[in-house]
């Protein structure tokens, strides 16, 4: 491991000051940074320790709204009684992901910030434009059963992994950021990863040194929230494809959707024309053919993961089956 300095920020402003430099990176759990350091995927110069800052509270909204502090971990979010009774769809979302041991350690903001689980992204002997900028994509044209069907780039056709951020997105949850000088600002989740594009280095919105606060979920919709996650083993797996949603029934018609995708592009995918599709109309099969064709007019395969475009269809069809109650069948 590349040697680096050390920093234990006791407060915001301190994190930021001390992480502002390009090299510098905030811990919270460790559970994914000190994995990519011990590979020398990532080599920070210097590591500012956030573990003592004062954002480990849920707290209520003004607006009937959740506030959730940044360190907050995986493990308090879940078990929250009123995450579990007014968002069980994000907590489903972060007891699919990890281990019970993980989460535990693994923070709201980390989670947030987790790198990909390309393969080649780990393997410092192979080409990754997203490790190395410009070094090229070994995953173009090599395995691809993580990778993405929507979104992708020449330069990179990674997936984001994590579930909790898929859940975030159904939910249309804001991410609050403090930069330097105090400057803070609020980002939809549904904003806050990026597309690959010519930048795949650039996972998020984040500029050097920003720091996440907290997420902050609107007031509960009402609505009957559900979160499934395709994987190749029952636990400790990432998604192959994941669909979250939050709907809403009134008089037989879908008053409110809201879906997000997750292990299909390097965010999680959330397509508004979608969610407007379905709502006011009465759930059929026939709808929710018509919703899934418009799903994945524009899904791309890259060989090893084609089978998610069907997976994805008949996971979806699945979901709003439950979500609507007209009984699950896949
Ligand atoms: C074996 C294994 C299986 C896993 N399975 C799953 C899974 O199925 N689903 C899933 O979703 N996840 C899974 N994970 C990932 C796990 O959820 C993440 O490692 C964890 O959420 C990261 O949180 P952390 O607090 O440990 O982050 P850290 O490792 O401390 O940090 C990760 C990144 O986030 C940045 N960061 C941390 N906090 C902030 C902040 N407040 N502001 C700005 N940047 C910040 C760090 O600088 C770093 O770049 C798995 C991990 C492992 C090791
Ligand atoms: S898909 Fe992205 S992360 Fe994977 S090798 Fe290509 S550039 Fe790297």
């Amino acid at each position: 491991m590349k040697p680096f300095t050390y920093a234990r920020a006791a407060d915001t402003p301190e994190a930021v000051r001390e992480a502002s430099g390009p090299s510098h990176d905030f811990i919270a759990g460790g559970t994914n940074l000190l994995d990519l350091m011990k590979l020398e995927v990532m080599a920070p110069d210097k590591l500012v320790d956030i573990n003592r800052l004062d954002l480990k509270q849920i707290s209520e909204t003004e607006d009937g709204g959740l506030r959730i502090g940044a360190l907050v971990t995986n493990s308090d979010c879940a078990a929250d009684d009123r995450i579990r009774r007014d968002y069980p769809v994000l907590s489903r979302a972060i007891l699919a992901g990890a281990s019970g041991q993980l989460r535990n350690k693994a923070t709201t903001g980390g989670n947030l910030c987790q790198r990909t689980r390309c393969y080649y992204f780990y393997d410092t002997a192979m080409p990754c434009n997203k490790r190395e900028p410009g070094s090229g994509c070994q995953a173009i044209g090599g395995a691809t059963r993580l990778h993405a069907i929507f979104g992708a780039s020449d330069q990179c056709i990674a997936t984001y992994p994590g579930d909790m951020a898929v859940a975030m997105s159904a939910l249309d949850a804001s991410v609050e950021i403090e930069g330097k000088d105090g400057a803070s600002r609020t980002v939809p989740v549904r904003d806050f990863h990026r597309l690959p594009g010519d930048r795949p280095d650039k996972d998020n919105v984040l500029e050097d040194g920003e720091l996440i606060t907290a997420v902050t979920l609107p007031a509960p919709t009402g609505g009957r929230q559900s979160y499934r996650k395709v994987r190749d083993r029952a636990s400790y797996a990432f998604a192959l494809v994941s669909v979250a949603a939050d709907i809403g029934m009134e008089d037989g018609k879908i008053s409110h959707a809201a879906l997000a995708f997750g292990g299909v592009a390097h965010k999680p995918w959330h397509k508004p024309e979608l969610d407007a599709l379905l709502t006011g109309k009465e759930p059929s099969d026939a709808l929710f053919a018509e919703a899934a064709d418009l799903l994945l007019a524009e899904a791309q395969g890259q060989g090893g993961n084609n089978f998610k475009i069907l997976l994805l269809r008949r996971t979806l069809r699945a979901v709003l089956r439950e979500a609507t109650q007209m009984g699950e069948t896949a």
